[in-house]
């Protein structure tokens, strides 16, 4: 593989600015991008057992388990290899527990990725809760408004000034869920790097620029 190729985990909670900032990556250093939940909703088209019960799981806003998520992931990987060590890649949403990592680890291993970096886009409970919570919709054009930075005072649509109102899927209740599912499954595997001494921390309360800008200097 070439030497240059980088693996880059993207981790964080919900409303982090892990999206975003992984499409500004791929922009400018053409990484390939695998999130898990695109792969997924790929997954769940197929007509056969798998792909039928995880329509059934996703709609009911179930987990998918561990083995079943990663029997498509490394059925993705595998199909990605020449890609990947062509490109890098960026992993958005894996692993999303101890176990996971350690087998993510082992299937880097297998395929001798060894320039491996991972990231912690950090921001508080608080700060996640008020994001989701917080952030808006223009009514007339859909625009997303987030709750960061300047965004936080707009009064009205800063593309067409049409209303800006709050998304009914940003609800307390399933954005609490998410938030509980970080603390007791995703922070294992994040103090897992943080043992082995491979855990970047990049502070997610600066803004979009800076936040960016620290990402790329930790990577490179
Ligand atoms: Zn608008």
């Amino acid at each position: 593989m070439s030497q240059q190729s980088k693996i880059v985990i993207l981790f964080g909670r919900s409303g982090c600015g892990k999206g975003t900032q992984a499409k500004l990556l791929i922009k400018e250093f053409g990484f390939e991008y695998l999130g898990s939940g695109d792969l997924l909703r790929g997954r769940n088209t197929q007509d056969d057992f798998t792909g039928k019960k995880l329509k059934k799981v996703m709609e009911e806003g179930r987990l998918v388990p561990s083995p079943v998520m990663f029997k498509i992931w490394t059925e993705k990987v595998e199909e990605m290899k020449d890609k990947i060590d062509k490109k890098g890649i960026i992993f958005d949403g894996s692993p999303r527990t101890l176990l996971e990592a350690e087998l993510i680890n082992d299937v880097f291993k297998w395929y001798e990725w060894d320039n491996v970096k991972v990231v912690l886009l950090d921001i508080s409970e608080k700060e996640a809760f008020d994001r989701l919570t917080k952030r808006r919709i223009c009514k007339k054009c859909g625009k997303l408004i987030p709750w960061v930075g300047d965004f936080r005072g707009m009064k009205v649509c800063n593309d067409c000034g049409g209303e800006l109102i709050t998304r009914e899927d940003d609800q307390p209740k399933a954005i609490r869920e998410r938030l509980d599912f970080f603390n007791k499954d995703v922070q294992p595997a994040i103090e897992y790097y943080e043992k082995q001494e491979r855990l970047i921390r990049v502070d997610g309360d600066k803004s979009i620029e800076d936040v960016y800008y620290d990402i790329k200097k930790e990577i490179q």
